[in-house]
């Protein structure tokens, strides 16, 4: 299954979020995440709607 990644609001470089999950699966459910982020070192919190996948393979 496919990294789900948040957008950086510093950087605005993609972050994964160390979930792995299917592309139709409903994100909804995700709320109030938090990921360290490799690009400025913050914590990032992140809802299901902010999810996206890297690419479309
Ligand atoms: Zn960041």
């Amino acid at each position: 299954m496919p990294m789900l990644y948040i957008k950086c609001p510093k950087t605005g470089k993609p972050v994964p979020t160390g979930m792995n999950v299917s592309k139709g699966m409903d994100l909804s459910g995700f709320s109030n995440n938090g990921v360290n982020c490799p690009h400025c070192n913050q914590i990032h919190y992140w809802n299901g709607r902010d999810g996206f996948f890297l690419d479309d393979k």
